[in-house]
């Protein structure tokens, strides 16, 4: 087939649950991705917080490479050297001591959660099964995930959802020691929401959190898929606030581009799923335990976390900047390369437009919602990327709102 494919195939071939832009990028390299027509864009999305290290990283590259050339896959009736290197190091660098790999930060959680559920079960019987959830979370789109995730539009239609699962208002202590009881199998949060719009957890209430799950003998559950692999600035965000959760999920940047997913937790939680209680064919593979043990050598230095904050001041002033030349934004929120632009009332629901108009001006960017421009570069942008992304997402934003 030597048809030149153009996006109008996409109507005729895909299912239409995405709206892909309009162009079809086909090379990246660092921050950059060039388009069919040969366009260049800088890239401020970061194929959803995932691509940490860029496009095409030569370390990456070669990982992957070097590990096609050798094995592929054999399932987990084996275990292989990538998995139990990447493994070793996650369970050296946190507070975890015991791995589950998946392919996704959907089966990251969905592994969560089922184990939260069998633990209680294990160790309390069947009445311990309830879960406790923010409004305005994400966490995957399994039908588990999507039923506990905060936002009815994703799991709505359907079917019934699975019992037991609650939803709070996120920061809100209280309203979590209003609901948690005997019943309780878990908590689930992220450290700062990244689909709602990069709003972070306040210490008080992770804090708050530990001691209401420890009290009722419940799971606390980081969601670190988005939050994760340097981000913020850590190597995972919940070290900004010194709280230990018993279950931690991470994916997205874990393999800079390649779908990988794990599940991280003690050894006294892990024993619960024994085996045959769950798996994954690809989970653990060779390929995505390769690129994770590279992006892992190159991410978890002092450098590049240091490198996270500072790129992360410089951006977050310059779109302070933009943001007051347009008086289209009321408020910027980053926790390190990970920004949420907030637009004023008046101009509610036109993230998308921004969006657009990035394209249009040779920039990619992210949207947390339609009142919400968010963006994730890589953790390595060049200051010279990083300058000709802004110039151009000015551009764009000057475009729509002319201040
Ligand atoms: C992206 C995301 C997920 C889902 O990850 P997938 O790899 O798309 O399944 C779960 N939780 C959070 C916080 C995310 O940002």
């Amino acid at each position: 087939m030597n048809v030149a494919l153009t996006r109008a195939d996409f109507e005729r071939v895909m299912v239409p649950n995405y709206a892909p832009q309009q162009f079809i990028p086909v090379r990246g390299a660092g921050s950059r991705v060039w388009d069919q027509e040969g366009r260049d864009y800088i890239d401020f999305g970061g194929g959803i917080a995932v691509t940490c290290l860029g496009h095409a990283h030569p370390a990456l590259v070669a990982a992957l490479t070097e590990q096609a050339g050798k094995l592929w896959h054999l399932s987990n009736v084996y275990t292989n050297e990538p998995a139990l290197k990447l493994a070793a190091r996650l369970v050296e660098k946190t507070f975890a001591e015991r791995v589950f790999f998946a392919n996704s930060g959907g089966e990251a959680n969905e592994a969560a959660l089922k184990l939260a559920r069998r633990v209680a079960h294990d160790r309390f019987g069947p009445e311990k099964h309830e879960i406790i959830a923010c409004e305005g979370s994400f966490h995957g789109r399994t039908f588990f995930t999507v039923s506990v995730g905060g936002q009815p539009k994703y799991s709505a239609g359907f079917g019934p959802v699975p019992e037991g699962i609650t939803h709070v208002p996120y920061n809100d202590l209280k309203a979590v020691a209003a609901r948690i009881s005997h019943k309780t199998s878990a908590v689930i949060v992220e450290l700062v929401i990244g689909e709602s719009g990069i709003v972070p957890a306040s210490h008080e209430y992770i804090q708050g959190l530990r001691e209401l799950t420890r009290t009722h003998n419940a799971a606390l559950i980081f969601d670190e898929v988005q939050s994760g692999i340097g981000r913020t600035g850590r190597l995972f965000c919940y070290e900004h606030y010194g709280v230990a959760p018993d279950i931690l999920t991470s994916a997205k940047g874990l393999g800079g581009g390649f779908p990988i997913g794990a599940m991280l937790t003690t050894a006294e939680w892990a024993q619960h799923f024994s085996v045959g209680t769950h798996g994954s064919t690809y989970g653990g593979n060779p390929l995505g335990c390769a690129v994770g043990n590279a992006v892992l050598d190159i991410v978890d230095t002092p450098e590049v976390l240091a490198g996270v904050l500072s790129r992360a001041d410089a951006m977050a002033a310059k779109l302070n900047a933009i943001g007051e030349k347009s008086g289209a934004f009321s408020e910027l929120r980053y926790r390190g390369l990970w920004f949420g632009w907030q637009l004023k009332p008046e101009f509610a629901g036109r993230a998308g437009e921004v969006l657009a108009a990035a394209a249009r001006e040779g920039v990619m960017v992210l949207l947390a919602g339609p009142d919400i421009v968010r963006m994730a570069p890589s953790l390595i942008i060049t200051h010279d990327e990083m300058m000709e992304g802004l110039v151009r997402l000015e551009r764009a934003v000057l475009s729509l709102f002319k201040g």
